[in-house]
């Protein structure tokens, strides 16, 4: 079981190339943390993985488990298993958090089959205690006049509900503060298990002191251009991206 990239390139609909021939491999099982500079395509990767109609994928291949990803359309990589918890989560006003996630989860049942309230809320509040959310964000609109931090707990929230085989978390970590970091990173260590990969998109190490990744890799110019183990986050933490001049993708 993996999530597998190969030579993966995407422009935008205007044919700006942006992904060029991205490689990556995450087994069942794994935590990869992608790290890189501003603008170097990390967010552009997560969203072509999971389906988004701004971008053209115009070489190589994304397959889950055997199959060609590429072939579907947004919600059926969802169901098959891919989630991705957004650097930017929309506001859907109108539609509450509890009957947002509970459609998410219908739509997974067989046809004919329904959720059963009282044990969906009982998950449900399990998994916001855990996340220490209040009750009262279970009624209140998707995202909606969520401040950031709230919004990026909301997003681990549906991540933890809808339990996904391969989890994509786009700079999670990002305008938390140390509190909410650590509770973020709870829910994601919850959710470790030998039959899920996650891929981790992070700007900081401070992350990774509470998320153990098995590989880190840096993303420049729209490929990954170097691999190795947690300690390259700790001296990219240090060294910054100057190494990357010399590879002249600075
Ligand atoms: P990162 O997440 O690494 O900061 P992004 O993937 O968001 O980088 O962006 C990579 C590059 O592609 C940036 O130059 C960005 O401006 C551009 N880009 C990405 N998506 C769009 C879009 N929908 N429209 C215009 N430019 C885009
Ligand atoms: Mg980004």
């Amino acid at each position: 079981m993996s999530l597998l990239i190969e030579n993966l390139h995407a422009t935008l609909q205007n044919g700006t190339p942006i992904l060029k021939g991205v490689n990556l491999e995450i087994p069942a099982g794994e935590i990869h943390a992608i790290m890189g500079p501003n603008g170097s395509g990390k967010s552009t990767l997560s969203k072509v993985i999971s389906g988004h109609e701004s971008y053209v994928v115009t070489d190589g291949s994304v397959t889950l488990d055997d199959t060609d990803l590429l072939e579907m359309d947004v919600d059926q990589r969802s169901r098959a298993g891919i989630f991705l918890a957004f650097q930017y989560p929309a506001e859907v006003p109108g539609v509450s958090n509890a009957n947002f996630i509970r459609a998410a989860l219908q739509a997974r049942l067989p046809k004919g089959q329904d959720i059963d309230a009282v044990a969906y809320y009982k998950s449900l509040y399990a998994k916001m205690d855990l996340l220490e959310m209040d009750r009262k964000f279970t009624a209140r609109s998707v995202n909606e006049g969520f401040s950031g931090g709230e919004k990026k707990r909301n997003e681990i929230l549906q991540m933890l509900m809808l339990e996904p085989k391969y989890c994509i978390l786009d700079e999670t970590d990002s305008g938390l503060d140390i509190d909410a970091l650590k509770i973020v990173a709870k829910g994601v260590n919850a959710m470790r298990s030998e039959n899920r990969g996650m891929l981790l998109i992070t700007h900081y190490q401070r992350l990774l002191d509470y998320i153990s990744p098995d590989y880190v890799h840096v993303m420049a110019e729209g490929r990954i251009v170097r691999s190795g183990g947690p300690e390259l986050a700790l001296e990219l933490e240090k060294e910054g991206y100057e190494f990357l001049k010399d590879l002249a993708l600075a």
